[in-house]
């Protein structure tokens, strides 16, 4: 069959692959073939940005939020008088304006960059180049292929009252109105589907479970300048040296947000200055306490968090769950509390997996089956991702960095860690755009 010929491809069109494609388009300068391969029905929206819910909203203010790492107010102005850049607009609006520069790329890039539509089923690496099967359009043939196919969903659950993809159209569907729901999970994602449960008037009870039972922090009013003095004291030593001294941070300085926020754009090299089992510590007992305080909820999302749970709609109860019983109608969900152990048996009309997106290797997918199967693909150690090695290449069975097959955004996180919020990706695509421009020049 005949085939498109490309200098690179990118499977997956959400966020990660749309950046990656913009940055090689605006870095290449007229000289390079792309083709951009996505499954889904809509380029751009991805995972976070295709939600049907306009109160789900950008948990960053838009001032940070531009496409391109050299225009940081890129996004504001696109925004124009629609929203300032202190605001926290819907993710709607912006998957709206990831496609609008998606766009205008491919019409300035006069034919060098291709939208195809189709599942990605197999990566064949061939002598000058991959070969990529696609189900639903022809095969493409490119010098190097970036694998930007991003997140999962936390479970798998579909039948019943269980639900493993909060994000699903079906995750509410067919649910009765006064209906006990519990939500596993009490971050971000359990938010989002307490804002959808709002916005459709559900009357019923809402259990939000965790470990912990922690909740996302609130972003104050206005944003806090991130001043602190040295953070050196961070980068070395035992872990529980380097939480002394971020305490200590905190309370002579401004605060924990100015100590969150000066590190942001350091978080990668905080992260790789961890050996692997101070990563397996940082991620067993720092994990929920990194997230909580990483990443928080605009102050209207924290306001009305707050109100529910007020009016007593919504429990968080930290716990763990011990038997769940499906066979008929609702489930009834044996929890056990944390510190007393006490045991309690609720019937909850849906029960929903909220533990957050997942970015290790899905070989339920044919395409990951298929390089996991032929030794190209493996999980980090952690399970966080897949495991990359330099330049993000992925890493094969017997740890070779593939010379054709990298990785971007959230599948590189056992490398990166925080490689999930829009600021990070955007650095990373552009950073990888002018790595490959290089290697690929003649
Ligand atoms: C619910 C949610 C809310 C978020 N909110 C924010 C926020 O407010 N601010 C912020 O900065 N960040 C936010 N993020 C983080 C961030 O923007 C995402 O991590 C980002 O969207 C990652 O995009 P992605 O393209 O890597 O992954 P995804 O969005 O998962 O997209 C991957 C794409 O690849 C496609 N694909 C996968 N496999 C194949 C295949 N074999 N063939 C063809 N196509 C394939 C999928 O269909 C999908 O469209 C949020 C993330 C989530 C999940």
């Amino acid at each position: 069959m005949p085939y498109r010929s490309n200098d690179i491809a990118i499977v997956g069109g959400g966020a990660s692959g749309v950046l990656l494609a913009i940055q090689l388009m605006r870095q290449a300068a007229g000289r390079l073939q792309v083709t951009l391969v996505e499954r889904g029905p809509d380029i751009g929206f991805g995972l976070a940005y295709a939600t049907g819910c306009a109160g789900h909203l950008l948990n960053t203010r838009a001032a940070d939020m531009s496409a391109l790492p050299d225009e940081p107010d890129h996004f504001v102005r696109w925004l124009g008088h629609e929203a300032g850049s202190g605001d926290f607009v819907s993710r709607q609006t912006y998957g709206r304006y990831l496609q609008d520069m998606l766009k205008t790329t491919v019409a300035r890039s006069e034919g060098r960059l291709q939208l195809v539509t189709g599942n990605v089923v197999a990566a064949t690496p061939e002598r000058d180049g991959v070969l990529l099967t696609i189900d639903g359009a022809a095969p493409v043939f490119a010098g190097r292929v970036v694998l930007a196919t991003g997140h999962r969903a936390p479970g798998s659950g579909r039948g019943g009252a269980l639900r493993g993809d909060p994000w699903s159209s079906d995750a509410l569907d067919g649910l009765a109105p006064t209906a006990p729901v519990l939500l596993i999970g009490t971050g971000l994602t359990m938010i989002d589907v307490v804002i959808s449960l709002m916005e459709r008037d559900h009357m019923g009870q809402i259990v939000a479970l965790s470990r912990r039972g922690l909740l996302p922090r609130t972003h104050p009013v206005a944003p806090r300048p991130a001043v602190v003095g040295a953070t050196d004291a961070l980068f070395a030593g035992a872990l529980s040296a380097r939480l002394g001294a971020f305490r200590h941070m905190a309370r002579a300085g401004a605060g924990w947000e100015a100590v969150m926020q000066a590190l942001r754009p350091h978080n990668a090299a905080l992260w790789q200055s961890l050996d692997e089992p101070q990563r397996r510590r940082f991620l067993r007992h720092l994990r929920p306490w990194w997230d909580v305080h990483r990443h928080r909820v605009p102050p209207q999302v924290g306001r009305g968090l707050k109100a529910v749970i007020a009016a007593g709609q919504l429990s968080i109860v930290a716990g763990r769950i011990v038997a769940v019983d499906t066979v008929a109608g609702p489930a009834t969900v044996t929890i056990s509390l944390r510190g007393s152990g006490r045991r309690e048996v609720h019937d909850f009309g849906r029960v929903i997996d909220c533990t957050g997106p997942r970015s290790d290797p899905d070989v339920e997918t044919p395409l990951q089956a298929q390089l996991a199967r032929d030794g190209l693909l493996r999980a980090d150690p952690l399970g966080l991702g897949f495991d990359v090695g330099d330049g993000d290449a992925l890493l094969s069975r017997a740890a070779a960095a593939s010379p054709r097959l990298l990785a971007l955004g959230p599948p590189t996180r056992g490398r990166h860690w925080e490689i999930t919020a829009i600021p990070d990706i955007r650095k990373r695509a552009a950073t990888m755009a002018g790595d490959l421009i290089r290697a690929i020049a003649p």
